[in-house]
């Protein structure tokens, strides 16, 4: 019988579980691109809509994985030696994290997990599983792709809205009694007719893109796979061949590639510096997409307008982390993609995964990332090992 080790993030302080403000979520079968949402042939083990990506919701999977006979371990204690997942990785035969309170498989733990067969993701972006040392320990690598997309490409809209119009420092003068409306304003603008280019129109990009052409933006775009030439002429979209010859131009600019190796500081110092004057830089991808301090840098030089997202490294970040208390920043802790409705289908899509390795059925395509050794299904379209 298997082990099970499941990462998860910690309860609300408050306690779990929560007071539910809403009775339900709206039920999503199928998404944009036609893929169908999870599901899973066994029941589900929570309600959707309930709080199950801490630590007691377990993501609903005990009972499904005890009636199979297997170990389940849930714990939010991920790092360090004295860990209680150094102490269980070992016997592991699956490891369960979610990207929001990741439990890094490095090389050196990859290669302490004797008997790990698959690391599945419950999101979406597998990088903190090092994927070119789970290729070589024929490590099957899943997420449940599509599961929280909408609910990111959402994020990255109000998180726009949030930097353009000034809106959380004019929220803060509501709450602390004031009235300056010419603070208020002074940093405050329209999106309409401004410049839009997203780095990766993937799931993510090509949902943040359909958004915003409601809004009367100009979109561009750059990614490795162009789109169809019906899809650009639907949206009125601007293919540029790089990120180099795009972001010159953009008064918004929105990352939404995965992070590997060739990715990591992308935008450093020197892309940066060629973005416009002003521009606001959105990031909900992965954090060392960028380097932090050089971002740090061009938003207190002004260079850049604001920063906003919810990425970041290490997570949980830690206290002293500048982005906390950089000026004109829009950082919330890593929430975009684990709302309650995201949690219902990557939930869902956790226990569609487990079922497929445990009857030795196929894994859906899309959710792979690494499998038989190498780049595998959305793996192969999306990342790179080197
Ligand atoms: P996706 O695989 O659908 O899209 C990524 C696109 O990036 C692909 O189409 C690929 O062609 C393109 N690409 C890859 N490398 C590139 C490069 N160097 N230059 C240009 N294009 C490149 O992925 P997605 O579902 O849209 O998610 C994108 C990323 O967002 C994920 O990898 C993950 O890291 C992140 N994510 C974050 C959250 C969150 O909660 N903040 C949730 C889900 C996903």
């Amino acid at each position: 019988m298997a082990k099970v080790l499941c990462v998860l993030y910690p309860d609300p302080v408050s306690g779990y579980p929560p007071h539910y403000v809403r009775d339900d979520v709206p039920v999503i079968t199928t998404y944009d691109n036609g893929q169908t949402a999870p599901a899973p042939k066994a029941a589900l083990g929570f309600k959707p809509g309930e709080l199950v990506g801490s630590v007691s919701g377990e993501l609903g999977l005990r009972s499904y994985l005890e009636g199979l006979g297997h170990e389940l371990i849930v714990t939010s204690d991920k790092d360090g030696p004295d860990s209680e997942f150094e102490k269980h990785l070992p016997d592991a035969e699956v490891v369960i994290s979610q990207p929001f309170w990741p439990a890094y498989l490095t090389r050196e733990r990859i290669a302490r997990a004797r008997k790990l067969k698959l690391a599945l993701t419950a999101g979406i972006g597998s990088d903190h599983v090092d994927l070119e040392a789970a290729a070589r320990a024929h490590i099957t690598v899943a997420e449940v792709t599509g599961s929280n997309s909408i609910s990111v490409a959402e994020h990255v809209i109000l998180t726009m809205l949030a930097l353009v119009r000034n809106y959380l420092p004019s929220h803060d003068v509501a709450v602390d009694g004031g009235w300056n409306i010419a603070d208020c304003v002074s940093r405050s603008y329209d999106m309409e007719g401004m410049q839009f280019g997203t780095i990766g129109a993937g799931r993510i990009g090509l949902a943040v893109l359909r958004r915003l052409k409601p809004f009367g933006l100009q979109l561009h775009y750059t990614q490795r796979h162009r789109l169809s030439a019906d899809i650009e002429q639907e949206l009125g979209l601007t293919f540029h061949p790089d990120a180099a010859s795009l972001v010159g131009t953009q008064d918004f600019v929105s990352l939404q590639i995965p992070l590997y190796p060739s990715t990591m500081h992308f935008f450093d110092d020197k892309m940066l510096a060629r973005m416009k004057r002003g521009a606001y830089l959105i990031n909900t991808a992965r954090a060392e997409l960028v380097d932090r301090d050089a971002v740090v840098r061009a938003v207190k030089s002004g260079h850049i307008a604001a920063y906003g997202g919810d990425v970041w490294f290490p997570e949980p970040a830690p206290p002293a982390h500048p982005w906390r208390t950089m000026p004109f920043n829009g950082m919330t802790p890593h929430i975009s993609g684990t709302s309650l409705s995201a949690q219902a289908r990557y939930a869902a899509g956790t226990l569609e995964i487990l079922e497929s390795y445990f009857d030795g059925t196929p894994i859906r395509e899309e959710y792979l990332i690494v499998d038989g050794g190498g780049l595998a299904g959305t793996g192969a379209r999306s990342y790179k090992l080197m």
